[in-house]
């Protein structure tokens, strides 16, 4: 099921580098590499869950806690938290998740507009 070969396993594995943002023992932040706003940083579990669905269903209720507070705690370091941002979290294939392991991404930084683009909303 979990793919050890994804690149966020590679981070964390600390196989290639990265531009870390905050790190505990259960949660690691980054910012991405190819931003979509002045501010685009993921925030992923240590552990190896694919998904949201995994997440939610092996992870521990610390783990839990602690994602969404990390998540928090770096819109603060980014300076994003009381202005507003945005998360996304795209789950299996409809969602276009690119990489099998967990993440949150946090955007903001500028007006995001509205959450999906009308060339999107017209393809419905
Ligand atoms: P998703 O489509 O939700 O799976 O998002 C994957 C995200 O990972 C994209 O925004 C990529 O830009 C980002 N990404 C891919 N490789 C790296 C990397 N080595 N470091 C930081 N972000 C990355």
């Amino acid at each position: 099921m979990y793919d050890d070969n994804n690149i966020f396993a590679k981070i964390l594995r600390d196989e290639i580098p990265n531009k870390t943002v905050l790190e505990d023992s259960s949660v690691l932040a980054f910012d991405d590499i190819n931003p979509q706003a002045p501010v685009h940083s993921l925030v992923i579990p240590k552990n190896k869950y694919v998904s949201l669905n995994d997440f939610a269903e092996k992870a521990t209720d610390t783990e839990i806690a602690n994602l969404v507070r990390a998540t928090v705690k770096v819109a603060y370091e980014k300076g994003v938290k009381d202005n507003g941002y945005r998360l996304i979290v795209n789950i299996g294939p409809n969602s276009h998740q690119e990489v099998p392991h967990l993440h949150f991404h946090i955007l903001g930084g500028r007006k995001l507009g509205p959450m999906l683009a009308k060339k999107h909303r017209e393809l419905e």
